[in-house]
Formats: structure tokens, C-alpha cells, sequence
């Protein structure tokens, strides 16, 4: 069908105006640029009617200050149109997922919502507690009070602790065992003794405060990938606007170039970054700490600890490295 498109543009917004025809029928249709607009037809029953016909609304629209274009906007517009949606779509859904997360600040005090490499709360009785390899005592990496976390859904009474051991040297047989094995996770009561255990690796600190954050689950759920993969190249391109692919999932590059991509850093709840497959069933994470300081703990090459909370709320160590 022919069609004569012509565009204004006034205060920064662009409109259309468009003119086809077939035989006797005439169709206009004008509207914002990037909508399919609004449609109106009219009928001749001559050709020279119609010409003359179109050559008065184009009179009009030019007197306007319209400026005929190369072009053809409804046809051109609407596949934009349903871009533009899709991705808004996309878009909403990845929102969606967005979840809380919190950096620890780490310092001298005043306010403790957890210590780091130092004293442990133990009760008057109980014994420090030991490797279950070389039976060697363990050294403490983290107690967070979860009494006085940020996040309602992880506050609990009690404190959570971590130990590990580094009393282990590598020409000893049960190294290995002590590498894998000599961790520890345990909620204990909040009342006790604070208590000195080995000095071991690490800066004795405490966690004096938290920054939120948002964060994005690293992967989409696998309905969600197939669907997105199965977009059309132009609606993925709008998408990552222009960011490359390099072979990843669109989802991931799209994450990082949000800003919100879940971190490999310390933090208090957010999606855990595994560096391997979690073999345990969790409903949530509770703290993840990288081999970095302040914990300096063992964690391998990239490695990465997670405290996780299983279904029946007991509190677990999984890690992992490459
Ligand atoms: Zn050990």
C-alpha cells in the first residue's frame, strides 16, 4: 500500500501523520511517535477524489509544521511498539525478584551486632570447642547476634557462631580432614561468657553497623530463561541496550549492567553466590563471607562461606572453591 509519513517534533515529543491508500479507500492515521497511533478511513468512488482528498489533509498537516519523512511510521512503529512492551515487561519481572541484602560495617563499636575473629559467648561450663579431626581447638571466625539483625525475617533469638581450624600444618596426614571438616556453625544461647579461643588468622573486629542493598537472584527460574530466550533478537538488544553479551545469558548481563547483580562480598541475607552447587536444601541464606579480610578464613581458590538456614531453622556452613 503507498504511504506518505510525516513527523513534527514540539517540546521534545514526536508525532506522526500517515497517508495510505488502495483504490478508492484512504487511511490516516497519526498518534505519538513509538504508538501505532489512531486509524481513520475514508472511501471514494474516483481516483481524482481521493487524490485531491489526500493532497488537503497533507496541505493541512504541512501547514502544521509536519515535514514528510523516508519514514513509515505505523508500519515501522508497531513492531517498535511491542518492543518497547516486552522489554518493560522484562524489565518488571526482573524487579520482581529483587531482594534485600546488607554490607556489614566493620569497627571498634560502640554499636556490636556481631564480633569477627575475636571473643566468643560460651557458657560457664562449657568446654571451647574442637576439632573433629585433630581434635586441636578450633579458632572463632564470626558470632552474629541475631537478636539485633536489620532484616525482621533473620531475627532470632540466639547467636549464631562460626569456628574453624587452623591449627593444622600441611605435612600432617589429617590436614585434608581439618581443611574440609574443622568448621563448625551452631546457635548458641545469648547468655555466657565472652571467651578468648587460639589467636588465629584474621583481624579481630567487630560489626558495627549495616549497608542495604538490593540484590538479584543469579539465576532466573527455568521457565523464565527458555521464555527469554526464545525473544526476538530486537526485543533482547533493547534490553541489554546495546551491553555485550559475551556468550552469557542475557538475564546475567542484564543484572550486571543493572547495578544489582548479587555480590561476591560479605554480607547479611541475599542470594548466595555459590562457587560450586549447593548440595544442602536452605530456605534462606543468613551471612556469606568470602576468604578476604576481616575473616581471612581458608576458603581456597574464589572461595566463599554460607551460613544457611535450613527448613527447620538449624543454621549450616557450606562452602565451596574452585
Ligand atoms: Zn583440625
Amino acid at each position: 500500500m503507498p504511504t506518505r509519513s510525516f513527523v513534527i517534533e514540539e517540546e521534545g515529543k514526536k508525532r506522526f501523520w500517515d497517508v495510505s491508500w488502495d483504490g478508492g479507500e484512504v487511511e490516516l492515521s497519526s498518534g505519538a511517535w513509538g504508538t501505532a497511533g489512531r486509524a481513520r478511513c475514508r472511501s471514494f468512488s474516483s481516483v481524482a477524489e481521493r487524490d485531491a482528498f489526500i493532497a488537503a489533509e497533507v496541505r493541512k498537516v504541512v501547514t502544521k509544521g509536519y515535514v514528510e519523512s523516508d519514514t513509515v511510521a505505523p508500519v515501522a512503529d508497531e513492531p517498535n511498539a511491542t518492543v518497547g512492551r516486552k522489554v518493560a515487561a522484562w524489565r518488571k519481572r526482573f524487579d520482581a525478584t529483587l531482594a534485600p541484602a546488607w554490607l556489614p560495617t566493620f569497627g571498634d563499636g560502640p554499636e556490636v551486632h556481631g564480633r569477627v575473629r575475636g571473643a566468643m559467648t560460651l557458657l560457664g561450663h562449657e568446654t571451647w570447642p574442637a576439632c573433629p579431626s585433630c581434635r586441636r581447638p578450633l579458632n572463632a571466625v564470626l558470632e552474629l547476634d541475631r537478636s539485633r539483625l536489620p532484616d525482621p525475617s533473620l531475627r532470632s533469638k540466639g547467636l549464631v557462631q562460626l569456628f574453624t581450624c587452623e591449627a593444622w600444618t600441611s605435612d600432617e596426614a589429617t590436614s585434608g580432614a581439618c581443611i574440609f571438616d574443622g568448621w563448625l556453625a551452631r546457635t548458641h544461647a545469648p547468655e555466657g561468657v565472652l571467651r578468648e579461643g587460639p589467636a588465629g588468622r584474621g583481624q579481630k573486629t567487630f560489626i558495627t553497623g549495616w549497608t542495604r542493598i538490593v540484590e538479584l537472584p543469579p539465576d532466573l527460574e527455568p521457565t523464565l530463561v527458555e521464555r527469554l530466550e526464545n525473544e526476538a533478537p530486537e526485543v533482547i538488544e533493547a534490553l541489554l541496550q546495546g551491553a555485550d553479551d559475551d556468550g552469557r545469558s542475557p538475564y546475567r548481563v542484564w543484572a550486571e549492567a543493572s547495578g544489582n547483580a548479587a555480590r561476591n562480598v560479605h554480607k547479611l541475607g541475599g542470594f548466595p553466590t555459590f562457587v560450586q552447587e549447593c548440595t544442602l536444601s536452605f530456605t534462606r541464606q543468613l551471612f556469606q563471607l568470602e576468604c578476604a579480610r576481616p575473616f581471612d578464613v581458608n576458603l581456597g581458590d574464589l572461595g566463599a562461606g554460607h551460613l544457611l538456614i535450613r527448613p527447620s531453622g538449624e543454621v549450616v556452613f557450606f562452602w565451596a572453591s574452585h
